[in-house]
């Protein structure tokens, strides 16, 4: 256990918690970081954790505290479906029907109602994942996912691109917002469980809370630099 760095873990966590506005929900981003790293979070009271890999997420959910919130934030595969779908709470990059339709699946085998996330395109880089924001549109309009019942729909997730151009990534931002407002409106006016925002890394959150996400994710930010050599 590295003290010096769990206590590192622990003051940046307090400082960027009380930094935000009331109604923002804080994801930690533990990918990479060992399960010691996640609990000493935990313990200064963190609960929702973002990973991007079903593996090490499964992994690290057997061994930590079973209230922990996990949010699956990379690529849905769907083949890996099965392995979170006996725990995770939030699936946020969702971008395509077939998956809805998987996830809905694998959570009626447990019983279970897994939250989505519809992941939109917002970035200029071709390698971020998504819907194009129309494609969406269209899969709402067909009403098919009406009919899941093991699935909610809990808003939208986006990722801006990477530069150092604010209003650039103040602009993809609030077109995200803009979507999700369509969205609301037209097929979630009565549904309350449709209502998060997901939008902000550590170099872009303030840029996305003025633009009005609700749920940042951040990881270096907390737990530090990632080392992908050890992984
Ligand atoms: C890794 C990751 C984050 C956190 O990134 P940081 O820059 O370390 O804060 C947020 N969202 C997604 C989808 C990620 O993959």
């Amino acid at each position: 256990m590295d003290i010096q760095n769990n206590q590192q873990i622990v003051s940046r966590l307090t400082d960027i918690k009380n930094s935000l506005p009331i109604g923002v929900t804080l994801v930690a981003v533990s990918k990479t970081h060992p399960a010691d790293s996640i609990l000493a979070a935990y313990n200064a009271g963190q609960r929702i954790f973002g990973e991007n890999k079903v593996q090490e997420m499964s992994l690290k959910q057997e061994q930590l505290p079973q209230d922990i919130e996990w949010h699956f934030i990379g690529h849905v595969q769907k083949n890996k479906i099965r392995l979170m779908a006996p725990y995770v709470s939030v699936i946020q990059g969702v971008d395509s029907f077939d998956s809805l339709e998987e996830i809905n699946r694998q959570a009626s085998r447990f019983n279970r109602n897994i939250t989505c996330l519809l992941q939109l395109h917002i970035a200029v880089e071709e390698s971020k994942f998504g819907f194009v924001p129309s494609e969406c549109m269209n899969m709402l309009e067909k009403g098919e996912w009406k009919k899941l019942g093991n699935i909610t729909i809990g808003g939208v997730m986006g990722m801006a691109t990477f530069t150092d151009d604010k209003q650039q990534v103040l602009r993809e931002f609030n077109t995200l917002v803009n979507f999700y407002n369509a969205m609301k409106d037209r097929f979630f006016a009565d549904d309350d469980n449709f209502h998060t925002i997901s939008a902000g890394m550590s170099e872009d959150y303030n840029t996305a809370i003025q633009a009005g996400s609700n749920m940042i994710r951040i990881g270096s930010n907390i737990f530090g630099a990632r080392d992908y050599s050890k992984t």
